[in-house]
């Protein structure tokens, strides 16, 4: 069987589930933990069955958990090389080094490591990052450790002391290059690059046990690689972050609102109704709107946006349309 589970969607946080054959991994790890592990319980996931974590972009809301959750449940985390720099650049203590310098720092302690833990053959590297939405996303955080230790003291293993002092460390790394199929266990992977303003951000299609799943979220437009991957799939979960009109007279600073309608930003309900009115095939089972902001966009508006795209068509009217949510999981879906 296999099994979707949206836990969180939206720039507070992202996590889903899926299982496919003897498989489970987490896409995106934005929750934190504690909260991670109690959304998975609610529905019925066990975390310790947990084998990977695959990172899409190392914005916080994709990426806040993951140190916390990787160490507690000892599994490898799957990201592209740039990502995981920029994600190591951006939760390292800053300091005054150069690259060259950085590195020789990360080499040096990837090597001591090595000597103190079984290999197994990660190697750590980082870069740059920035918040996904600057007004709604803070700083990382900086208590993972706290946390780790606060959340269930009986379930975290002790954090040695020279693991402590760098919170960059995982117990695996995996490295990914968008572009290049790879699997994971039972389940196989695509990934696409998504126009973004992050390192090296992607999408995925997912495929386990002959059922395909396409998942694109944080993209500023829809360029012709993404469509040429987003077909035939039988459960397509899709951004659809604002509206329009919203996002232009809502909240945001000037600069935050043209960094989400730029073409790094994010996509619109408009620029996905679009998308499934003229390009989508119509195949999936489930269309999932995902990652709406809670500032610019209203359940009910995306819902109707992206239903007048599809009733124009009536091969798509067996189409079913869910929304994902910050604040709720969405139920499971099973294959
Ligand atoms: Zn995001
Ligand atoms: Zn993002």
């Amino acid at each position: 069987m296999v099994r979707f589970t949206v836990l969180a969607s939206g720039s507070k946080g992202n996590a889903t589930v899926l299982s496919g054959g003897r498989t489970r991994i987490l896409v995106d790890c934005g929750l934190s933990c504690r909260e991670l592990f109690r959304r998975m319980r609610q529905m019925g996931e066990e975390p310790e069955t947990l084998d990977a974590i695959l990172i899409t972009h190392e914005h916080s809301d994709h990426v806040g958990g993951v140190a916390v959750t990787a160490r507690k449940l000892g599994i490898p985390v799957y990201f592209t090389e740039g990502t995981h720099r920029a994600w190591m650049r951006w939760i390292s203590p800053r300091k005054n080094l150069t690259y060259a310098q950085w590195l020789e720092q990360i080499r040096k302690q990837a090597a001591e490591r090595q000597a103190e833990v079984p290999s197994d053959g990660s190697m750590s590297l980082g870069w740059q990052a920035e918040a996904d939405v600057a007004a709604e996303v803070g700083e990382p955080e900086e208590c993972d450790f706290v946390e780790a230790a606060e959340a269930s003291p009986e379930a975290a293993e002790p954090v040695e002391p020279a693991k402590a002092k760098d919170p960059t460390w995982l117990p695996a790394v995996e490295y990914f290059q968008a572009g290049e199929p790879f699997e994971i266990g039972d389940i196989a992977i695509s990934s696409f690059t998504i126009p973004h303003d992050a390192a090296d951000p992607v999408g995925f299609v997912f495929q386990a046990e002959g059922v395909r799943i396409g998942f694109a979220t944080d993209l500023g437009y829809i360029p012709p690689n993404v469509k040429a991957q987003l077909k035939g799939l039988d459960l397509l979960l899709l951004e659809s972050n604002h509206d329009l009109e919203m996002l232009r007279d809502g909240p945001y600073p000037w600069a935050v609102k043209q960094r989400v309608l730029s073409r790094v930003g994010h996509l619109s309900n408009e620029a996905t109704a679009e998308f499934l009115e003229k390009v989508y095939d119509g195949q999936a089972a489930y269309v999932i709107l995902a990652h709406l902001s809670e500032s610019n966009n209203l359940p009910d508006l995306a819902r109707v946006t992206a239903e007048r795209a599809l009733i124009g068509r009536a091969s798509l009217m067996a189409n079913r349309l869910l929304l994902a949510e910050q604040n709720e999981p969405l139920f499971p879906i099973d294959f």
